[in-house]
């Protein structure tokens, strides 16, 4: 990943970083060293999943998972289930809905469970959810009750909400069903769990891409006693998801501040919806507008990097992607010239008048190779008259840097699933996606890497294989068909598979 020196044949590593790099030679440099032959298997910087809700998923173990569920009647039971696990939360919280289920579920089905708290499930994108009356009655939202800005309360025909609640509407819902689960003790204990679990798939750093106080407070403390076991950046976001409104955290310390374990990335905002994706573009001839811009973004964007942030914009739909362009030139006129190192968290809808800005800007596209699967089975393969779906190769050759990550837990994690996903354009059920926006696997190893630490303003530190960068590295087999991960190594220590005993 070294521009410098493509490829070598001997990497020395010495306590918990890298020292030499080169050629078969410079290993009689180091006679003492501990040899491994790698026999023909290939050595890259540890991965970097480069958007993905750690903090959130780490909590996927204690709450009931409703993937698949196709009958009301099971929903009643899962929801009685999980509120016996977990009898002393005010909120029951469940998690798997989305959009294969054969039923649409309102507050009526989560009220048959006879709960006495409110009940909250959580659509799979993280974008909407359904309460029930008690939990509308806990968050004030009645037959009166107006969509916020960026929001919307969905109410049946007779004007009673049907529990739906979508984009900004849901905000403070999600607030509210976290806040039980914030004991750092506890979450730190579910987030180094699920930490370790990722090094199976070559991942030694994330940057987690909504990270609310009470997150980074947690990983901070796993930290500072050494726990956490993958490298975090924090994207701070308030603790009500989708909002822009950072008032609170603008006074804390700022983008940069940490070490190479836990570090302040870029505060995370929004441009548009992530159900609700602001579309305006045509299939067929057919105009298709569609869903909700965020217009607080260019005032909370320029309040951050007044307080010396960077900025990260989540934009999917084509003029939520105009939308965050706009702003980062706005903030590039007000601001000069500095190193703002702009980050556009998915550009799922672009097109070549995008790509040319992006490039111009220096904006990385934080993209997620492996929504090819779910984008390809849920569009059918239709293409956009003038847009593309997951433009990666048409932003690539138009100069603009890609870092490559999963948004798990809306999608699956495995960087090398997900870049094999992106390089044949296929789903499992056989759709192709645009394949002329391909992009080879060589291309998402170095998106995973290099081009993930740069978005994290993290190349001195990590995504090569240089010396002096830490000893963060994974072994893959890419001559298997998927290709493998076969060992992962963190500061200059092998963690995947562990060592015996
Ligand atoms: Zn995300």
């Amino acid at each position: 990943m070294d521009a410098a020196r493509p490829s070598a044949e001997v990497v020395v590593i010495d306590g918990p970083r890298i020292r030499a790099v080169g050629e078969r030679a410079v290993a009689d440099q180091f006679p003492m060293a501990r040899r491994i032959d790698l026999d023909g298997r290939t050595l890259v910087p540890g991965l970097i999943d480069a958007h993905n809700h750690l903090s959130i998923t780490a909590l996927h173990p204690r709450w009931h998972d409703t993937t698949g569920l196709d009958d009301p009647a099971d929903l009643v039971s899962a929801i009685r289930e999980q509120a016996r696990a977990e009898p002393d939360v005010e909120w029951v919280r469940l998690r798997g809905w989305d959009d294969t289920w054969p039923f649409a579920p309102t507050r009526h089905e989560l009220d048959a469970a006879g709960i006495d708290r409110p009940v909250i499930l959580v659509h799979a994108t993280l974008h909407q959810c359904v309460v029930s009356s008690a939990g509308l009655d806990e968050l004030g939202i009645g037959r009166s009750a107006e969509d916020p800005p960026g929001g919307e309360i969905v109410h049946a025909p007779g004007g009673a909400p049907t529990g739906l609640l979508v984009e900004r509407a849901w905000s403070e819902a999600h607030a509210r069903s976290l806040a039980a689960y914030a004991d750092p003790e506890r979450w730190g204990e579910n987030i180094a769990a699920h930490a370790r679990s990722l090094w199976r798939d070559g991942i030694t750093a994330v940057h987690d891409a909504a990270c609310s106080p009470a997150a980074e407070q947690t990983y901070r403390s796993l930290a500072a006693r050494r726990q956490l076991p993958v490298s975090v950046l924090a994207l701070p976001h308030p603790a009500a998801l989708l909002t822009n409104d950072h008032t609170a955290r603008l006074e804390g310390p700022p983008t940069g501040e940490g070490d190479a374990r836990f570090r302040v990335g870029p505060m995370k905002l929004f441009a548009d919806g992530g159900v609700a994706i602001a579309l305006d573009t045509m299939v067929g001839g057919h105009p298709i507008h569609h869903g909700l811009l965020m217009d607080d973004l260019e005032r909370c964007a320029f309040d951050a990097i007044e307080r010396d942030f960077r900025i990260a914009v989540h934009a999917i739909g084509n003029t939520g992607v105009d939308h965050a362009i706009g702003v980062f030139e706005a903030a590039q006129r007000r601001f000069g010239e500095r190193d703002h190192r702009f980050r556009i968290e998915h550009a799922g809808v672009t097109g070549p008048e995008h790509w040319r800005r992006l490039a111009q800007l220096g904006v990385f596209a934080v993209v997620q190779p492996g929504f090819v699967e779910h984008v390809g089975i849920q569009s059918g393969g239709v293409r956009f008259d003038e847009h593309h779906w997951l433009a990666f190769a048409g932003l690539a050759e138009a100069g603009v840097q890609l870092a490559a990550s999963s948004d798990e837990p809306c999608a699956p994690v495995a960087p090398l699933w997900c870049a094999t996903k992106a390089a044949i354009r296929t789903t499992s059920t056989g759709i192709s996606l645009e394949p002329d926006q391909a992009v080879d696997l060589e291309t998402w190893l170095h998106a995973y890497t290099a081009g993930a630490a740069l978005a994290g303003g993290q190349e001195d530190e990590r995504g090569r294989l240089i010396p002096g960068l830490l000893a963060d590295l994974a072994i893959l087999d890419l001559t298997s068909d998927p290709p493998q991960v076969l060992e992962t190594w963190s500061g200059g220590r092998r963690v995947y598979p562990a060592e015996e005993a």
